[in-house]
């Protein structure tokens, strides 16, 4: 039986952890080979997508680098004889109060949310023009580009601008190249730390329609549908599953 990504050459950043790892584990499913790139060892999730019969190359890099950017889409060029599919799913949330945020603090969330997908895109764009069988980039956002929220600025605005990354981009690489985000609510990761859930964070599943915060599978499904044959007339979009919290 064939698979709906069969064939298919991926690379998804942030891989080792949360909705990275979902995402890996779902393209592996439908059929990709990939290369698996984050700060933490990707061995175990490379051994799961082998188990699935299909190839998995960890690769530990720091997607803010620009020399690890490069050398990741090296390697699924050379590991996987290509590159069809790129998630940018690696990130950072800090949170801390303007006033009290250095300039150090506020360049590191800059530099792996805004400038790692930036490089990793770069890179993995010029690979897929090279190549001229197109290709699929999907950019993690948050909701919270919309939302905002106190004490969270600075991720709040990396998020926002990789949505202006995303439609720029859709609109310089079409019709090649689709190019969509992602931009869920809270999701249950170790990024949100829901062991130590609050009171506050109880309150806030009060206030989704869908009465309960994300399961990274939740959010690796959609990221695989714009992945895959199904969403070839989509590009530039932004979806949101969030369950309800912001409709647009
Ligand atoms: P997560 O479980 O913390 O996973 C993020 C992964 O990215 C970690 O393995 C982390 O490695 C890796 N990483 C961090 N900096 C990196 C760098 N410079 N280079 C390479 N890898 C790096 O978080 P998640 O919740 O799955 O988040 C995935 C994406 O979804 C992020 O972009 C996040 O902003 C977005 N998002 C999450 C939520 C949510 O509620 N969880 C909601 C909306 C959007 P280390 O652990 O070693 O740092």
């Amino acid at each position: 039986m064939s698979l709906p990504l069969d064939g298919k050459r991926a690379l998804v950043t942030g891989a080792a952890s949360g909705i990275g790892r979902a995402t890996a584990l779902e393209l592996g499913r439908r059929g990709a080979d990939m290369v698996l790139v984050d700060l933490t060892s990707c061995d175990a999730i490379a051994d799961e997508i082998t188990a699935l019969g299909r190839k998995g190359v960890a690769v530990e890099a720091d997607v803010g680098e620009e020399v690890h950017a490069h050398e990741a889409v090296q390697r699924s060029l050379a590991d996987l004889g290509g590159l069809d599919i790129l998630v940018n799913c690696a990130g950072i949330m800090r949170e801390t109060r303007l006033l009290e945020m250095s300039v150090d603090e506020f360049d590191e969330i800059v530099r792996v949310n805004l400038r790692g997908t930036f490089l990793m895109g770069r890179e993995a764009i010029a690979a897929m023009k090279r190549q001229g069988s197109g290709g699929r980039i999907v950019n993690i956002a948050s909701e919270l580009a919309y939302l905002g929220r106190a004490e969270y600025s600075a991720y709040c605005a990396t998020k926002a601008a990789v949505l202006g990354l995303t439609r720029s981009w859709a609109r310089e690489f079409a019709p090649d190249i689709l190019v969509n985000s992602v931009a869920p609510g809270p999701v249950d990761t170790p990024m949100l730390g829901i062991d130590n859930m609050t009171a506050e964070w109880r309150e806030k599943e009060s206030d989704i329609p869908l009465g309960r915060i994300g399961r990274p599978e939740e959010i690796a499904g959609v990221i695989a549908f714009l992945a895959g044959p199904e969403a070839t007339f989509v590009t530039g979009q932004t979806f949101s599953p969030n369950g309800g919290a912001v409709m647009l």
